[in-house]
């Protein structure tokens, strides 16, 4: 593949405008960069609250973080992926959806290179802002310095692949702080995409048990095919809700739940599901503003351990690789993309979506 002169982005000028595509000048990728032509990129729904307004967000605005793609050009340095295997022009290729502007404290003292300062991620940045290719609505994306890189395995297919690096990676992240264990019970409060990773990774970690809560009946629907054994609607009444919980979690409540619906207000009913001494993880609230009033002498009652994960460490993403390609006759994970949509219609993607009309929908190149 030769290098062509330019490439085709999807951009929005202001909160909820309309999608337009602007033509922008591609270079050879700098040293330490490599310059990817976007095979798949899926709709998350940070995406839609960014378009919406509903968290800030630069314009005329680049969205599209969970991509695939081949390898076009390689920078300078340049050579290998995180597990060490040779990146070669052609390869499919998944990363990180963050990159860091070096070494720092984060990275060295604390562990947490997704939260470093000036970290910033792919499809939150102005079109505007070189090198203009930096999303996955666009046909090319430049994978900048101190990214985490991953060739794909030939198995997997670009609807398992593409969600790897946000939704995949995310739900690891989330599971691993829940710290499930052999035996477990979990609720799981949202059964969209991150719910239902999140349902089969609990299985896949240990959990003899997933109760998924989503007031939409179609996704509950679909749950029982990824790890969900019960799946009720956190609507209904309340003392019946507790009741059907309880008896399938012996004697006092879940050992964990895990709140990717994105509603404050789930938050109080997870927390008085769980058991004494239980583990509460919050991975949707990921707006500003999530107010919710609670009584916090339950969290000090019931000995609860309440934690925040944001982003993902990088090896979330291995793990989330693995996870999928060791699963993915277990669960259909290929059925999660089910919207594909050319450049040309991000905005039909985007309502789609945004209207739950699609679980996933995808921009295919
Ligand atoms: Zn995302």
């Amino acid at each position: 593949m030769g290098l062509p002169a330019s490439g085709r982005v999807a951009v929005y000028d202001a909160p909820g405008a309309p999608f337009h595509l602007v033509d922008y000048p591609l270079r050879p990728p700098a040293s330490g960069e490599l310059l990817v032509k976007n095979r798949m990129a899926t709709v998350c729904r940070s995406d839609i609250h960014t378009w919406q307004g509903h968290r800030p967000g630069p314009c005329p605005g680049l969205l599209g973080h969970e991509i695939i793609g081949d390898i076009v050009a390689l920078g300078e340095g340049v050579t290998q992926d995180m597990r060490g295997d040779p990146l070669r022009v052609g390869d499919r290729i998944t990363w990180s959806e963050y990159f860091i502007p070096g070494s720092n404290y984060y990275t060295d003292v604390l562990d947490l290179p997704q939260k470093s300062r000036g970290v910033d991620k792919y499809g939150h940045m102005a079109a505007t802002t070189p090198p203009h290719h930096h999303g996955g609505f666009g046909e090319y994306c430049y994978v900048l310095p101190r990214s985490w890189i991953l060739r794909l395995p030939d198995i997997l297919t670009d609807a398992e692949a593409t969600p790897l690096n946000c939704g995949v990676a995310t739900m690891i992240a989330v599971t691993e702080a829940a710290g499930i264990r052999i035996g477990q019970t979990v609720v799981v409060q949202g059964l969209g995409l991150l719910g239902l990773y999140g349902a089969a990774i609990a299985k896949a970690r240990g959990a003899r048990l997933v109760i998924g809560l989503d007031g939409n009946a179609a996704r509950r629907e679909r749950a029982g095919r990824f790890g969900v054994d019960l799946a009720l609607d956190p609507g209904m009444d309340k003392v019946d809700l507790l009741q059907e919980v309880l008896a399938l979690c012996r004697p006092e409540g879940p050992d964990v739940a895990i709140e990717v619906c994105g509603a404050p207000q789930a938050i109080l009913q997870g927390i008085d599901l769980l058991r004494t001494g239980g583990t509460y993880v919050l991975g949707g609230v990921v707006n500003p503003q999530a107010m919710v009033t609670l009584d916090a002498n339950l969290l000090l009652k019931k000995m609860l351990t309440v934690r925040g994960v944001h982003n993902y460490h990088p090896r979330n993403l291995i793990e989330a690789l693995d996870f999928v390609v060791a699963n993915r006759s277990r669960f259909p994970f290929h059925e999660l993309v089910d919207g594909r949509y050319p450049l040309e219609r991000v905005g039909d993607a985007m309502a789609d979506a945004a209207a739950q009309r699609v679980l996933r929908a995808a921009i295919v190149h």
